[in-house]
């Protein structure tokens, strides 16, 4: 009998969730999330087949310090929705998993909803077509140039939001990359006003508070950043990367727990949402790992400031086949 030298190379797959709840008993059931049970069903399954890892643990296998004997997985939550502290990390607990949560520092700060959630919401509310239309008047009426100069790229819409039809991968793409984000917030604040309600209150329901995110962390669960305003770090001029960066950074710094190692996790998360100056900037910042949403595995050839997820949605199906 002979042993091939060849083994399969290890790798970290790193599981990322937005929206985790029982949507069909929440006031959106249309927005897009994972089911608390389906949730559950992941984590048995992953748990079973991986070493659920800390990120410690995960950047010593990524610098070649750690060997181990199966693939190791960890788990990425992005937005600090407030059913990360209520449902989520009590499931962590209960499996023992350190779960990373990438928070938003302007919605705890400013109690401002994001306008990425605001459109989820208004779209869940209106029904696409309907909220559309309303937007795209809106736009017309009061900002038309901003419309003719903005452009979008079907394909790499798609490509950006795979999930979505391409109508409505289209109008995200438009809403959160092209059109002026002065304008854009304008119009979506008035809309989320009047169909939905009072923005800081709705902030205060979606979002963990500052006390609720040092109440994970004291359980075990390590924060990551996710920027001050959620924009592409991309379409930032130098000079706004590094305000959101360093508001952001001292934000964390003032009112979380100290935490050895701090990770990142870019907002939107395809390679054109982020940049060469935002990978230096963090790193200077003193964050010490980013994860993008490019999907695939992780192995010690992966740069650090780019590692890629793998979506809820889907995930045993992939890594199963
Ligand atoms: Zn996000």
């Amino acid at each position: 009998m002979t042993f091939g030298t060849h083994t399969k190379e290890l790798a970290l797959h790193v599981v990322m969730y937005h929206y985790v709840r029982d949507l069909p008993r929440t006031r959106y059931p249309r927005i897009k999330g994972i089911l608390l049970d389906e949730f559950r069903q992941q984590i048995a399954w992953l748990a079973a087949h991986y070493e659920m890892a800390t990120l410690e643990v995960a950047l010593e296998f990524l610098r070649g310090t750690y060997r181990p004997a199966r693939d190791l997985c960890i788990f990425t939550f992005d937005d600090g929705l407030k059913e990360h502290f209520a449902d989520v990390v009590p499931i962590l607990l209960e499996y023992k998993i350190q779960g990373l949560f990438g928070v938003i520092t302007s919605c705890i700060e400013d109690h401002i909803v994001a306008p990425v959630h605001m459109n989820h919401f208004l779209m869940a509310e209106m029904n696409f077509d309907a909220y559309q239309s309303v937007f795209m008047q809106r736009l017309q009426e009061t900002e038309p140039d901003a419309l003719a100069s903005a452009y979008v790229d079907r394909a790499t819409a798609q490509k950006s939001y795979p999930l979505d039809t391409r109508e409505v991968a289209t109008f995200k793409f438009l809403f959160n990359f092209s059109l002026d984000a002065n304008v854009r917030d304008k119009i979506v604040e008035d809309l989320f006003e009047e169909y939905i309600g009072d923005q800081e209150s709705f902030a205060s329901k979606l979002y963990m508070s500052w006390d609720e995110i040092r109440q994970i962390q004291r359980a075990g669960m390590l924060v990551a950043g996710h920027t001050h305003w959620h924009r592409p770090l991309s379409t930032l001029t130098d000079e706004e990367l590094n305000r959101d960066l360093c508001i952001s950074r001292s934000l964390l710094d003032e009112n979380l727990e100290p935490q050895k190692l701090w990770p990142f996790s870019y907002p939107y998360g395809k390679k054109n949402s982020y940049s060469d100056e935002a990978m230096r900037l963090l790193q200077q910042l003193g964050f010490t790992c980013a994860f993008n949403t490019e999907n695939g595995a992780n192995t010690s050839m992966t740069p650090v400031f780019e590692l890629n997820r793998i979506d809820c949605n889907g995930v045993i199906q992939q890594l199963q086949g």
